[in-house]
């Protein structure tokens, strides 16, 4: 599966958030998910194609993807330098595909600010720095031992020097990666080193209830994440724990009183997936309808491998009908009748919404 760190100073409203996160689906009797560790939540990936192929193909269960999030707390100034547990959540952090950084950009006397002062880019920095610093580290030590290497001609090393040197600058100055312009040679170049500040990144920026418009803290964190290349998020963490604590029908009923038609925390979990650029594929028969997570540009065999490593290695054919199709035509005979259903071979790029099954030889 895929997962998302969830980092913020103190006091942010990071397990507020989390606790939606993780309480938010549990009603759902179907879903063989649950809190793994005290600090992992995974957490289903709302997704109203499902239900629409659900009242078509009327199966027994219906299984949505999902999305791990894990709170990261305890991130603070100093981390780098190992002090207090740092290095062990810098370790944690490393661990993730994605990171959600929640910053505070709500005014609440009663909740107290670290600092003593409510400054969502102070925040951001101390938290980046931290990551910066910790990148710094590594690039400093990966460039003494690549530096002789690249003396003796190897070639490897001197590409790996090339763009270490590159990138330590914005390091130097405390600013993440992700600012930093690379190719993608570049990037391969540096994969394997997992750099904190190049994994992809949302500010979730934790506002008031009537904190979303005219808010100049929100604004400042969405010009910083323009420039770095982040994701902002703005979400009352606070009235979505009490959403997520509502009964399904009292939900519905509370959603509409507030003008909103689903809670907010929907919008984290996509932009978590969407960061990962990850899309998804259906298998739609009686016994399940079940979405499956897959990158962008996949191949149907390795999409295939999502479900087992068996229907990769002995992928024969995909049979394949698009998701707009499958509805307009009710599902896959209505689907054959209008010409719509087709039989794809190993080269084919899945399509998100597709829905399919899967010919192999075991
Ligand atoms: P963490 O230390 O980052 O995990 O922060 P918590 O989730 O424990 O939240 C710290 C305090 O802020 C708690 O008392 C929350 O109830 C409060 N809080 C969280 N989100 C909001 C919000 O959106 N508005 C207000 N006013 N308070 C919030």
């Amino acid at each position: 599966g895929f997962n998302c760190g969830i980092v913020g100073l103190p006091n942010v409203g990071k397990s507020t958030l989390f606790n939606a996160l993780t309480k938010a689906n549990i009603s759902a009797e179907n879903f063989p998910f649950c809190t793994i560790e005290p600090n992992t939540g995974v957490v289903p990936m709302p997704d109203p194609r499902l239900d629409a192929l659900a009242d078509i193909v009327k199966p027994e269960r219906i299984i949505p993807t999902s999305m791990e999030f894990v709170d990261i707390a305890g991130l603070v100034a100093g981390a780098s330098q190992g002090e207090g547990l740092g290095n062990k959540f810098l370790g944690n952090i490393r661990s993730t595909d994605a990171i959600a950084h929640v910053v505070r950009c709500f005014i609440d006397d009663n909740v107290i600010h670290v600092a003593n002062r409510v400054s969502p880019l102070d925040d951001i920095d101390v938290i980046n720095t931290e990551l910066a610093l910790a990148d710094l580290d590594a690039v400093e030590k990966a460039l003494l031992r690549v530096v002789k290497q690249a003396k003796g001609g190897d070639k490897e090393a001197i590409a790996l020097k090339a763009v270490l040197e590159k990138i330590k600058p914005a390091l130097d100055e405390g600013l993440p990666l992700r600012g930093v312009e690379l190719s993608v040679e570049e990037l391969a170049t540096i994969k394997s080193y997992g750099f904190l500040t190049l994994k992809p990144t949302m500010y979730i920026a934790n506002v008031n209830e009537d904190g979303f418009d005219n808010n100049p803290m929100l604004d400042q964190v969405r010009e910083l994440a323009a420039k770095e290349n982040a994701v902002v998020v703005p979400i009352c963490n606070k009235l979505e724990a009490e959403i997520a604590e509502l009964d399904e029908d009292d939900k519905v009923a509370f959603l509409a009183d507030l003008g909103m038609n689903e809670p907010g925390l929907n919008r984290v979990i996509r932009a978590g997936y969407g960061l990962l650029s990850l899309q998804t594929y259906f298998t739609a028969g009686v016994k399940e309808v079940r979405a499956w997570t897959i990158p962008l540009k996949c191949t149907a065999p390795r999409a295939a491998a999502a479900i087992h490593t068996d229907f990769e290695k002995g992928f024969i054919r995909a049979e394949v009908v698009g998701y707009d199709d499958f509805i307009t035509y009710r599902g896959e005979s209505g689907a054959k009748e209008a010409g719509k259903w087709r039989l794809e071979g190993k080269d084919y790029l899945v399509k998100d919404g597709d829905v399919m099954h899967f010919r192999f030889n075991v």
